[in-house]
C-alpha cells in the first residue's frame, strides 16, 4: 500500500493492537480502495478513513446469569456502534464463545458499507456475547437474553440502534430479547429490534432473506457472464439460516445443493440436500449434521472434514469468517467451481481472495452478496413504523430489487474505477463513497 495509507494503517494497529479480525477487515477495504482514497484529496483533508475505521462509540458489559443449576455463570457482552452516517446503527447480535471485541469490531465494520449498499438509511453496529447456546435449556437461554438486555436496553432504541440475529441468535433469542426490552421500556417499540415473530411486528420472508438474497445474487453474477443457475451443483458450508434458506432457493431455482457443515464436520450429499430434513435437524432438534446424514441413504459425514474438495460449479461458504483458505479455494478451483459468493462475513482469508481472483473464479465478498439479510430487517422498520405487514410476495419483489440493484451499484463502481468485474472493489468503493460522501455533509463529528 502508498506510504500514506499505511502511515494510517500503523496507527489502527496501534490503537488496535489484540484485533486480528478486525485489523484484516480493515486492511482489505483499504487496500481495495487504494486508488480511490488517494484521488480523493477531500476525503483526505477531512480525515474520513482516519473516522471511518474509529468506531463512534464502544460498550461492554458484564452479563451475570443464573444456570438451571442455580449456578452464576458470567459472560461479556458488546455493543459497537460504529457509524450513524446514515442513519439508526443497524447490525445484528452473535452469539458464539469465540466472540471477542476484534470479531464485534469486523463485523461491525464490515457492516457500515454492507448497509450503505443497500440504499436504505441505516447506519453500521455489531454486537453479541460470548455465550454459548449450544447445550443450554430454553429456560438458561431466556434468563441469558434478558441479563443482556438488562444493560443493552439503554443504548438502543428504533431510531437510535436496532440489533438483530447473527450466528446463535434466532427467532427464539430475539422473542426474550424483546420481551424483556418491552418490560423494562415499558412501552411496545416494535422498531427496536428487527427478525421478530411475524405475529408481533416481524416481517414475512425476513427468516429466508439472507440466504434467499445470496442466491439472487449469485444469479445475477451468473447472469452477468451469460450463464443461470438452472443444473448447478453447489456446494455449500454452515448448516444454520444463512445456509438452509440458500440451500432452499437454489433447489427451487433447479440447482443442486450438495454439502452442509458445522463445527464438527462436513456433510456430502450426492443426491441433493433435503432441506426439509435439515430444518428438522437443525431448527427443531438443534441438533448436528451428522445427524443429518445418519437420516439419508447415500450422504457421507466427514468429522472434522470441509465441504471445498467437492466436484461442484459453485461456493457459497455460509458458516464463519476465515472458514476458507488459499489451499481450499486450489481444491476449488479442481473440482471445477467457477464462482464464490459469500454468505457467512469474511468467510475467505486475504491468501484465498488472492487466489481466486488470480485463477478467474467470479468472487463476490459477503458485503454485497449476503446483504439481503439486513436489507430485509430494513423492511421489517419501514412496516413497524407504518404500523403495516406486507405479504411474502411483496417483500420478496423488494428485495430481488434491492439484490438487483447492489449487483448493479458494485459492477459500476469497479469499472468507474478501472476494475471491470472486480466485486470486491466495486462494493467496498460503493459502500464507502455513500458513507464518505454524507459524513463530509455532516461536518467534523
Ligand atoms: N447479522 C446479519 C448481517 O450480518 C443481519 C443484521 C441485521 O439484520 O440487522 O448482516
Amino acid at each position: 500500500m502508498d506510504a500514506q495509507l499505511e502511515r494510517v494503517y500503523e496507527e489502527a494497529l496501534k490503537r488496535n493492537p489484540t484485533q486480528p479480525e478486525f485489523q484484516q477487515a480493515v486492511r482489505e477495504v483499504m487496500e481495495s480502495l487504494e486508488p480511490l482514497l488517494l484521488e480523493r484529496k477531500d476525503y483526505q483533508e477531512a480525515a474520513i478513513l482516519e473516522r471511518i475505521i474509529e468506531p463512534e462509540r464502544q460498550i461492554m458489559f458484564r452479563v451475570a446469569w443464573q444456570d438451571d443449576n442455580n449456578k452464576v455463570r458470567v459472560n461479556r457482552g458488546y455493543r459497537i456502534q460504529f457509524n450513524s452516517t446514515l442513519g439508526p446503527y443497524k447490525g445484528g447480535l452473535r452469539f458464539h464463545p469465540s466472540v471477542t471485541l476484534s470479531i464485534i469490531k469486523f463485523l461491525g465494520f464490515e457492516q457500515i458499507f454492507k448497509n450503505a449498499l443497500t440504499g436504505q438509511g441505516i447506519g453500521g453496529g455489531k454486537g453479541g456475547s460470548d455465550f454459548d447456546p449450544h447445550g443450554k435449556s430454553d429456560n438458561e437461554v431466556m434468563r441469558f437474553c434478558q441479563a443482556f438486555m438488562n444493560e443493552l436496553s439503554s443504548h438502543i432504541g428504533a431510531d437510535i440502534d436496532v440489533p438483530a440475529g447473527d450466528i446463535g441468535v434466532g427467532a427464539r433469542e430475539i422473542g426474550y430479547m424483546f420481551g424483556q426490552y418491552k418490560r423494562l421500556a415499558r412501552r411496545n417499540e416494535a422498531g427496536v429490534l428487527t427478525g421478530k415473530g411475524v405475529g408481533w411486528g416481524g416481517s414475512l420472508g425476513r427468516t429466508e432473506a439472507t440466504g434467499y438474497g445470496l442466491v439472487m445474487f449469485a444469479n445475477e453474477m451468473l447472469a452477468e457472464v451469460g450463464d443461470s443457475l438452472e443444473g448447478k451443483t453447489a456446494i455449500v458450508s454452515g448448516s444454520g439460516n444463512v445456509a438452509t434458506y440458500a440451500i432452499e432457493k437454489l433447489l427451487a431455482q433447479g440447482a443442486k445443493p450438495v454439502s452442509i457443515s458445522d463445527s464438527s464436520g462436513a456433510v456430502y450429499d450426492p443426491d441433493g440436500i433435503d432441506v426439509a430434513l435439515l430444518k428438522e435437524v437443525k431448527e427443531v432438534r438443534r441438533g448436528r449434521v451428522s445427524e443429518y446424514a445418519e437420516a439419508r441413504p447415500n450422504a457421507v459425514y466427514h468429522a472434522g472434514g470441509k465441504v471445498w474438495g467437492i466436484d461442484a460449479d459453485i461456493a457459497l461458504p455460509c458458516a464463519t469468517q476465515n472458514e476458507v483458505d488459499a489451499n481450499d479455494v486450489r481444491a476449488m478451483e479442481m473440482g471445477g467451481i467457477r464462482l464464490i459468493a459469500e454468505g457467512a462475513n469474511m468467510p475467505l482469508t486475504p491468501g484465498a481472495i488472492e487466489v481466486a481472483q488470480d485463477s478467474g473464479i467470479i468472487y463476490a465478498p459477503g458485503k454485497a452478496a449476503n446483504a439481503g439479510g439486513v436489507a430485509t430487517s430494513a423492511l421489517e422498520m419501514q412496516q413497524n413504523a407504518a404500523l403495516q405487514s406486507w405479504s411474502f410476495d411483496d417483500v420478496m419483489a423488494r428485495l430481488e430489487a434491492i439484490m438487483h440493484n447492489i449487483h448493479k451499484t458494485s459492477l459500476d463502481t469497479a469499472e468507474e474505477l478501472g476494475q471491470p468485474g472486480n466485486y470486491m472493489v466495486g462494493a467496498n468503493a460503493a459502500g464507502f463513497m455513500k458513507v464518505a460522501d454524507a459524513m463530509l455533509q455532516q461536518g467534523v463529528i
